[in-house]
């Protein structure tokens, strides 16, 4: 899983970086381009759903700088957050294990639906340690609380990954993916794309996006699609932290330019009633990507698809390309959850199996 030399397009970009900042290779790089046919406008797909194995998705990315960040810190147990389905909590806990790091997920709840199933025995099944928010605990007071407990008991603090991986050094793996990406451009495989869309969840993906587009030298606007609430994600904490990103990148010693104005836009139609919670439009376009052969789903990737189809319905695409950012791993658990037993989950979990899904979910 860890490549010799480490030689990602970060590092090639900025090589006074290498060996500054932490990084173990997870990722096959590069991820696919495909050009796919959806609602009647040319578009392409970068094929993160299959960003590693065996479990793919856009978390990976984020954990290669933030779990070297734990090695480099002689940790040996991580803590993350996030809601009680959080693919990043169950992308931590496969890495982490796989890293010799102890995961502890602390998670909150959220609507039902048969992913937050899936993904809590998949935790289960790699050994994390899976643990609920206390009624009405911030998460800020349950971090503490928890950091406290582990220390008494281990003698040392776990590495806390931000929410989402979504720190400034968990940020730059979006940065190296649109590095990434501007090779293949470079390389022929797909064209300039006029627009990328894009979910905007804790932010790291776009953010990343939109500074390592401009380190590339690239035009392309990127289309965050919000699917959490204002109080996680709006223009001002994107732009904050697509700042804060450039700025670690500088104190690292990378030599970065001013960047120049945002070619960036938030759009918030599409989020619904509540993070999590199915929209009819948002599976209108799960249901669209399935025929173009894409495995999307409710949370974030059917509603970014559904910005999209929006937009290729009004004409506001116009000629050019058109990339729609996969960010949702499609590789098969079913190895993972076939042995787990969801009466071993903490109480407060096992609700997720005796209750019904939420209406949309089919
Ligand atoms: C977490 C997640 C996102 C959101 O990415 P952020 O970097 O948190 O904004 C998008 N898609 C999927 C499938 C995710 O799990």
């Amino acid at each position: 899983m860890t490549g010799a030399p480490e030689t990602i397009p970060l590092f090639r970009r900025f090589p006074s970086l290498a060996g500054r900042v932490p990084h173990v290779a997870l990722v096959r790089r590069p991820t696919p381009v495909q050009r796919f046919e959806i609602g009647g406008a040319e578009t392409w797909v970068k094929r993160d759903d299959l960003s590693a194995e065996p479990y793919g998705g856009n978390k990976v990315r984020k954990l290669e700088f933030l779990l070297a960040e734990a090695l480099a810190q002689g940790a040996t147990e991580t803590v993350t957050f996030g809601a009680a389905g959080s693919n990043h909590a169950l992308a931590t806990a496969v890495y982490a294990r796989s890293l010799g790091l102890r995961p502890i997920s602390l998670l909150a709840p959220q609507p039902n639906a048969a992913y937050v199933r899936r993904n809590l025995l998949a935790q289960l099944a790699v050994g994390a340690d899976v643990r609920l928010f206390h009624d009405g605990e911030s998460r800020e007071r349950a971090a503490v609380r928890l950091l406290r407990e582990r220390e008494a008991e281990t003698g040392r603090r776990p590495f806390v990954v931000a929410m989402g991986g979504s720190s400034p050094l968990g940020t730059l793996g979006f940065v190296d993916a649109a590095l990434e990406l501007a090779e293949q451009i470079e390389a022929g495989e797909l064209p300039l794309p006029d627009l990328l869309y894009v979910p905007l969840g804790s932010m790291g993906t776009a953010a990343g996006l939109i500074l390592g587009l401009r380190v590339a030298g690239l035009p392309t606007r990127v289309v965050a699609v919000r699917v959490t609430p204002l109080e996680w994600a709006d223009e001002a904490k994107l732009a904050a932290l697509v700042a804060e990103t450039a700025k670690l990148l500088r104190a690292a010693g990378a030599e970065l330019a001013e960047v120049p104005a945002l070619a960036w836009e938030v759009r918030h139609d599409l989020f619904g009633e509540e993070y999590a919670r199915f929209t009819s439009a948002g599976m209108a376009g799960v249901e669209a990507a399935r025929t173009a052969g894409m495995h999307l789903e409710g949370t974030y990737t059917g509603k970014t698809m559904a910005a999209l189809l929006a937009d290729a319905r009004s004409g506001a695409l116009g000629g050019s390309g058109t990339l729609f950012w996969d960010t949702y791993s499609s590789r098969d658990l079913g190895f993972l959850t076939a042995a787990a037993d969801w009466r071993d989950l903490p109480e407060g979990c096992r609700a997720y199996f005796t209750e019904p899904l939420q209406e949309l979910d089919s």
